[in-house]
């Protein structure tokens, strides 16, 4: 049985400069960096996972770093936006914070049921911080540079820009169980039925825009949450029984993931729950060092020549 899908697992992107991502999404966003290690696809590249204190599915963000690389295209067939949540009657404190410290912004301004102040990372990507009713009010942690009633609590959800929104939205409500919930304009809105961390899904319809080109400060692709291996191989044949061009299961050490394009031309993955990000070291040490598979143990003292150096930023 493979269930329905509990929402978004991760959000994969591409940053430049290695440091100054570091920088906004510690010093600024005040996420935690869950996980360092390389791109197991090009070790030669980071890939650092932001998250909440713990590294719980439906809070991370993940990059790639290409630096000096050149900036990509936003169009269909991708991921056009990250939204995070944050609780309720914080965006003023946000506005503040990001004003102080020279970041653009745009808002507080309502979309559907909440409040959205949308802004860019340094390389250019789109997002958004989105205060939601009811949001949880569990303390995050105590050691980021954020008070917990300003803190980001997980992903809020992801906007996909395609062409036409009918086949996206038939996988999303027809396979996923996501439900419909509105539209506005050339948005359309669904959601997973467990409601938890990562459940929002925006659908533009843009027939007249031109194609994305994924570089530095766009989404690589969109993961899903799945519990594990049993329910992740039902995902896979499925899918594959559907005309889906869906990947072995590949082990990414800390989740195994499958992948394939969406109708929109978006590329989806479905990532399991388990193992997690604590698989190869504590809790309170993730993201203090940089880990790497047994498989690319050997090539450690290489690849930390090749590395940019980087540091932590004090909160
Ligand atoms: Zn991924």
């Amino acid at each position: 049985m493979k269930g329905l899908i509990r929402g978004i697992h991760h959000i994969t992107a591409i940053a430049g400069d290695p440091q100054r991502n570091i920088e906004f999404y510690m010093g600024v966003l005040g996420l935690r960096l869950v996980k360092r290690t390389v791109n197991y696809d090009d070790p030669r590249a980071y890939h650092f996972y932001f998250g909440d204190e713990k590294g719980r599915p439906g809070t991370i963000l993940t990059f790639f770093s290409w630096p000096g690389a050149h900036r990509g295209r936003k169009g269909t067939g991708q991921a056009t936006a990250a939204s995070f949540s944050v609780p309720e009657r914080s965006l003023g404190s946000w506005a503040e914070r990001l004003s102080s410290r020279g970041i653009p912004f745009n808002g507080p301004v309502p979309r559907f049921d909440e409040e959205v102040i949308t802004l860019s990372d340094p390389d250019g990507l789109a997002l958004e911080l989105v205060e939601r009713a009811g949001e949880r009010a569990d303390d995050p942690g105590t050691d980021g540079p954020i008070p917990p009633s300003l803190a980001i609590r997980g992903i809020h959800g992801v906007t996909l820009s395609v062409e036409g929104n009918e086949r996206t939205a038939g996988l999303l409500t027809e396979r996923f169980g996501f439900r419909f919930k509105g539209e506005k304009g050339n948005r359309f809105r669904y959601e997973a039925e467990a409601g938890e961390s990562g459940s929002v899904v925006d659908v533009f319809s843009l027939p007249a825009a031109n194609g994305g080109q994924v570089a530095v400060g766009t989404v690589h692709h969109v993961a899903f949450r799945t519990p594990g291996r049993q329910e992740q191989s039902a995902w896979r044949n499925e899918l594959l029984e559907s005309g889906y061009d869906v990947t072995p299961v590949i082990d990414r050490t800390y989740f195994r993931s499958i992948y394939f394009h969406e109708p929109g031309g978006v590329l989806f993955e479905i990532a399991t729950d388990s193992p997690g990000f604590s698989v190869d070291e504590p809790v309170d040490r993730l993201g203090s060092r940089l880990v790497l598979p047994a498989w690319l143990e050997p090539q450690r003292s290489r690849l930390e020549k090749i590395l940019p150096p980087i540091r932590i930023p004090k909160p």
